[in-house]
């Protein structure tokens, strides 16, 4: 079985590709959403688009979206835009991949979202990783947990059932960081994959 990457940006790559506007819809698994570095005047119009988008088959998720307290984006406008994606991910019962830099008590808000919620790209320190999966949230875990100790012992303490891998825009292969945490749970590779599959069929199934 491949090893699930379950967020990325690039196209040819298996797993999770997070698409690209301007793209047209690949033929592999994706997601929409737009990110708040993107964000606009526009926004509603690419708000409309990513909707007609994710109604693929093939779009398992919306996002990545969220908040990010370092851009020069006004903060009332992603909560509004990031408040949007949860509403259309509700309609259409799709999981939401979140990108969240400076902002996790405000993402704790969200928590009601009745569709699960992934925060993708998770490097901070195991308290707020522990409220986060209190509040029902996930987490998806990316090159900084090669070598990160403290991410690594997080990963080690955490429900199996709570978290994914992925490469992001980071150049690295996927199957480095299955190994690592395969070591660090102490579980075989094998299991460690099929364990991860699992994970997405529950967010995807149950959102
Ligand atoms: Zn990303």
């Amino acid at each position: 079985m491949d090893f699930l990457d379950f967020h990325h940006h690039q196209r040819n790559k298996n797993g999770i590709y997070s698409l690209n506007l301007t793209d047209e819809i690949p033929a592999g698994k994706f997601s929409a959403g737009l990110h708040p570095k993107d964000i606009t005047d526009n926004w509603q119009t690419d708000l409309e688009s990513i909707k007609k988008i994710s109604l693929s088959e093939n779009c398992l998720a919306i996002g990545e979206c969220g908040l990010d307290g370092l851009i020069d984006i006004d903060e009332k406008l992603q909560n509004e835009i990031f408040q949007a994606h949860i509403n259309w991910a509700e309609e259409i019962k799709k999981p939401i991949i979140i990108h969240c830099v400076r902002r996790f008590s405000q993402i704790l808000h969200y928590k009601t979202a009745k569709v699960p919620l992934v925060i993708h790209g998770f490097n901070k320190k195991e308290n707020i990783a522990q409220e986060l999966l209190d509040a029902g949230f996930y987490l998806s875990f990316g090159k900084a947990a090669l070598d990160h100790l403290p991410l690594q012992n997080t990963i080690k303490n955490i429900p199996i059932r709570s978290f994914f891998l992925e490469t992001d825009d980071s150049d690295f292969e996927i199957s480095e960081l299955y190994e690592k945490v395969a070591e660090i749970r102490s579980i075989s590779l094998e299991n460690l994959k099929d364990q991860m599959w699992e994970n997405l069929d529950n967010i995807v199934r149950h959102g």
